[in-house]
């Protein structure tokens, strides 16, 4: 059996999810496709206590709870509620921030909000494994605070970070994207982050940067393109140009600029939703845990700032 699909419009999320019991048939249904089996005896029959979420096995009476090891286990938000918020995270294209999930499901305390989506943000984390490949575009920018450079030769400005993108080059459009945070535009820096985020082999472009130069002796087709003025970026590399600005814009618009310290989660946000911005459902089931690959976030690993990927 294959996992259930995915709502394609708001109302029909709407009818699908309007109570919390369907919610959570349907949480049940995604985490075990091929039907429940009690963990303790193997059993494949169990009742279900809808009310308190949980599964109890026909055979031994073992009960297991349906929502752990996903996101919304042991909160007092409902599951409807956490459906809501996932959805809006996974599909609303400039993102979410706290005072409008706050807003958009009537949450009574702004604290709540926030809490989950750090939660939704911590499930981002671990799935951007496997390298980009193929046609490659990198560049780096300063990003944070209140204004933006390019390298250029300026110094940094407190509460800025340096960040590298790679995108792929796909036709005219542009397949997955990874970014990262650096400390410098060194070799190294640069090098260890297309190391990490692209396969050796790729054909990479990138700018006349001297700190791209040893990319050839790592392995990878390197290809620089000279520039003139910094204004030529956009037509050398239009791709990874884009998700600049894409990226900044978000930053200033949605969640009024963002500072060093917190910026390598919003990245994450940011790379998530761009790279399933074609498969939604995949999206969302992932953030809610419902995939099963994702270990829980607690709110005591929240609060110390602790990653689960
Ligand atoms: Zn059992």
């Amino acid at each position: 059996m294959p996992r259930p699909s995915f709502p394609r419009s708001l109302s029909e999320f709407q009818s699908w999810f309007g109570t919390d019991d369907a919610c959570l048939r349907y949480l049940i249904e995604s985490r075990w496709p091929d039907g429940y089996l009690c963990p303790r005896c193997g059993h494949g029959e169990a009742y279900e206590l809808a009310t308190r979420a949980v599964l109890k096995c026909r055979k031994c009476d073992y009960q297991s709870s349906a929502t752990a090891g996903t996101v919304l286990h042991g909160t007092r938000v409902s599951i409807r509620q956490w459906f809501w918020a996932a959805s809006l995270v996974a599909t609303y294209t400039p993102g979410i921030s706290a005072v409008q999930l706050q807003r958009q499901l009537g949450i009574t305390r702004y604290e709540t909000a926030w809490a989950m989506l750090q939660k939704l943000r911590r499930a981002m984390v671990r799935p951007e494994r496997d390298r980009l490949t193929g046609l490659v575009e990198v560049d780096d920018a300063y990003v944070g605070g209140l204004e933006e450079g390019r390298r250029g030769g300026r110094q940094r400005e407190s509460g800025k970070a340096l960040v590298v993108a790679a995108v792929e080059i796909r036709g005219r459009g542009s397949g997955r994207v990874r970014l990262g945070v650096v400390e410098d535009v060194s070799g190294n820096s640069l090098g260890g982050f297309v190391q990490g985020a692209v396969e050796p082999g790729s054909v990479v472009f990138t700018d006349g940067w001297m700190g791209y130069v040893p990319l050839r002796k790592k392995g990878y087709d390197h290809r620089p393109k000279t520039q003139g003025a910094a204004e030529n970026a956009a037509k050398i590399l239009p791709r990874v140009h884009r998700i600049f600005s894409n990226l900044k814009t978000w930053l200033m618009g949605t969640h009024h600029g963002v500072g060093r310290k917190h910026l390598p989660h919003y990245l994450n946000e940011f790379v998530f939703r761009f790279n399933r911005r074609r498969t939604p459902m995949a999206a969302f089931q992932t953030l809610l845990g419902l995939t099963g690959q994702h270990p829980p976030t607690t709110y005591k690993m929240l609060y110390r700032g602790e990653s689960t990927g």
